[in-house]
């Protein structure tokens, strides 16, 4: 009996495997039979647009010629002669306005965050000021920034959690000043830098589009860059690299029309698309 069964078994397989091939291929054929809609067109072609090319790393500057030590520390030195002391843009009196300022910059622009803050830190520039004004005309002050409804709350947030927490002053650390709201990577990045010293490395959108065109770090995220940044960067550059690269791209490495020719470091540059 046991025989007959699995006689019967192994015969069925087969034909088992081949009603599921035969399916698929009945299904994919249905799948090609099928008319596509005028959306269903438009959504595959619209697949089709490459993203940004100039902020990412390409096929070509991944092949290109490695950076060397030397070339790597010119770039910096060349940045360094021209501007010694570089600042970041964002207007703060301390560090709790820089961390303020931060969290309210995200998708706006400095200048645009700066003509907010100007009154604002004159009314409120430590935790308990913050509190003290409130929710609701703090929105006034900052009604001019994006999203400023949800970074209201997270300014409030995270002064009443500066001063349940520590003490009213800024932490100095990634981890803690990543807990607080509305504050990520790049926000403890900046603080730690500008506030505290540290050798960090911010990646907005500008260092982001520089490191890859530049090939001195190409990566398809924020992190991947940052931290080819840190990798390649000699330490003795790296308190200022981060606004060096912001500054950079802001002024000379634009998005759209990039200034090549008046670029101090054109000559080392990798980008195939480069206009010298
Ligand atoms: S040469 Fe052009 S693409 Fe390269 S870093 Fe300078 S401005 Fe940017």
């Amino acid at each position: 009996m046991a025989k007959i069964i699995r006689k019967l078994a192994a015969k069925s397989k087969p034909l088992n495997a081949k009603r599921v091939k035969k399916s698929r291929k009945s299904s994919q054929s249905a799948k090609k039979a099928t008319p596509k809609s005028g959306r269903a067109r438009a959504i595959k072609k619209k697949a089709k647009v490459p993203v940004k090319p100039s902020h990412r790393p390409s096929k070509k500057s991944a092949r290109s010629k490695p950076w060397t030590a030397a070339e790597i520390f010119e770039v910096f030195d060349r940045f360094r002669k021209a501007n010694p002391e570089p600042k970041g843009e964002l207007e703060h009196l301390n560090p709790f306005t820089l961390l303020v300022a931060v969290v309210l910059s995200a998708q706006a622009t400095d200048a645009g965050v700066n003509r907010a803050t100007r009154a604002l830190f004159e009314v409120a520039d430590t935790p308990q000021k913050m509190l003290a004004l409130g929710e609701e005309k703090l929105r006034d002050y900052i009604k001019s920034i994006g999203l400023y409804r949800t970074k209201a709350k997270n300014v409030i947030a995270l002064s009443e959690k500066l001063i349940a927490e520590f003490g009213g002053e800024v932490p100095r650390t990634r981890a803690e000043l990543e807990s607080l709201p509305g504050a990520g990577r790049k926000t403890a990045n900046v603080v730690l830098n500008m506030a505290f010293g540290e050798h960090t490395m911010a990646v907005d959108t500008h260092v982001f589009r520089v490191g890859n065109r530049t090939g001195l770090a190409p990566g398809n995220t924020p992190l991947e860059v940052e931290l080819g940044l840190e990798r390649v960067i000699p330490s003795e550059f790296m308190l200022h690299a981060h606004h060096w690269l912001i500054l950079h791209g802001r002024y000379t490495c634009l998005a759209r029309k990039p200034r090549c020719e008046v670029c101090l470091i054109n000559d080392l540059c990798r980008w195939p698309e480069k206009t010298v």
